[in-house]
């Protein structure tokens, strides 16, 4: 059996799945919890019982070995031993502008992520420990890098560009990059197969990843041509806590305001803006709609402020490409969200949508659906996105 080890490293825990890489099938999965504080393990083998342990794992690596050691246990393992695991892919936040795409993780990949620490401050550092926590435990086995920003390195110089002085971009790589990279890279390439478009150069696709975190991101051939995330994932639509695009004066009014620092707006942006910020009510849409139901005036704004942000993406993604054939909605929002799919569907058929809203409301949630009426010019639907499996096929495409 060839599996793939799909590991998304943050700085206190660190995520898993094994995927046998011929089936393209979940073998296991879990998470690490508490790395570096105490340490828990959870572990479901698919079909199987759930597992969970509570083990000291000082370190990343700690965490990688006991993971090693629960999918090749004797009882509740999912494979013989390790010498199984072909390949492991990671998922890294921040390639910076040198990743175009994944690549075998080697000292010169190792520094080029180090590199672009400063562009990725949080997650960079967290994505290396785990790298080198599996090199350290599986010295023989490939690994691979999968990078959230790779996708939008298509993108125009134009495109990509922020009109600030151009030293900015030269001397600090300040430009936009765009995230939900391995997402927005699914979905495209599963809406070019279900269009059975395959390697047409000019099919156009505009793919909507709405979730706790979202962005709108559009493609011609299936090579990204803009997307809404920027240099740091909170440009762009409002989203749970984060408060999208805004008129870049705020920042500095509103730390002369409210005397706040460097990090307090940070923090106000990232953590305390977007659908919680607006609606005072929460962060989730499945609270924000039941608030709504019940006339909340604020928790309808939000919603109806978000809507209305992936509305103006789609138009303008529209014009930017001179058309579009198909719209996607994917994650928790987009696969689950018929409401929110509804509000933002409305008024739409001046582009050649016929949206089937009776079709949207009664759709099974998370399933993948064709949302618009067969005479629509354009096709709306929704696809449940796999960034793991995304991963391991980029991971077994480089190193196996
Ligand atoms: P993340 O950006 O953290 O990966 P997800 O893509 O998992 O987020 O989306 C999580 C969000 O999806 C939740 O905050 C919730 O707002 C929304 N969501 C999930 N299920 C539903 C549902 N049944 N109805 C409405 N919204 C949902």
């Amino acid at each position: 059996m060839r599996t793939v080890l799909i590991i998304n490293a943050g700085s206190s825990s660190l995520k898993y799945q094994l995927i046998d890489i011929d089936t393209e099938s979940v073998l296991a999965k879990g998470l690490c919890e508490r790395i570096g504080i105490d340490g828990k393990l959870t572990y479901q083998p698919t079909g199987g019982e759930k597992f969970q342990q509570e083990s000291p794992m000082p370190t990343h690596q700690q965490a990688i070995e006991l993971v090693l050691g629960v999918l090749t246990d004797e009882k509740i393992g999912v494979i013989k031993d390790m010498a199984d695991v072909a390949a492991v892919g990671h998922r890294v936040l921040h390639g910076g502008p040198n990743f175009t795409a994944s690549a075998l993780v080697d000292e010169k990949c190792i520094a080029a992520i180090e590199e672009v620490i400063p562009l990725g401050p949080l997650h960079n550092p967290a994505n290396l420990m785990g790298i080198n926590a599996c090199r350290a435990a599986m010295p023989n086995t490939p690994q691979v890098a999968v990078f959230d920003t790779a996708w939008g390195m298509s993108m125009a110089q134009k495109t990509f560009q922020y009109a600030l002085p151009y030293e900015v971009y030269e001397k600090y790589s300040v430009r936009r990059y765009g995230f939900h990279g391995t997402s927005h890279m699914f979905v495209t390439g599963e809406a070019i197969k279900r269009l059975g478009r395959e390697g047409d150069p000019n099919v156009k696709i505009i793919t909507c990843h709405l979730g706790n975190g979202s962005s709108v991101s559009c493609s011609i051939g299936g090579k990204c041509v803009d997307t809404s995330m920027g240099l740091t994932p909170l440009e762009g639509l409002p989203m749970g806590t984060r408060c999208g695009s805004i008129d870049p004066a705020i920042v500095p009014f509103l730390m002369d305001k409210m005397n706040l620092s460097i990090k307090e707006v940070d923090t106000l942006m990232n953590k305390k803006s977007g659908m919680l910020g607006i609606s005072g009510v929460s962060s989730d849409f499945r609270d924000l709609w039941a608030a709504r139901k019940e006339g909340n005036a604020r928790a309808t704004l939000a919603l109806d402020m978000f809507a209305l942000a992936v509305k103006r993406y789609i138009g303008s993604y529209a014009a930017e490409m001179n058309g579009v054939d198909c719209i996607v909605f994917t994650a928790g929002v987009g696969e689950n969200d018929a409401a929110t799919r509804e509000l933002i569907m409305q008024d739409m058929d001046f582009l050649g949508i016929d949206f089937d809203f009776e079709l949207n409301r009664t759709a099974p949630r998370g399933e993948e659906i064709v949302l618009s009426k067969p005479s629509s010019r354009v096709k709306v639907m929704v696809l449940p996105t796999n960034e793991e499996l995304a991963i391991a096929r980029d991971t077994a495409s480089i190193a196996l």
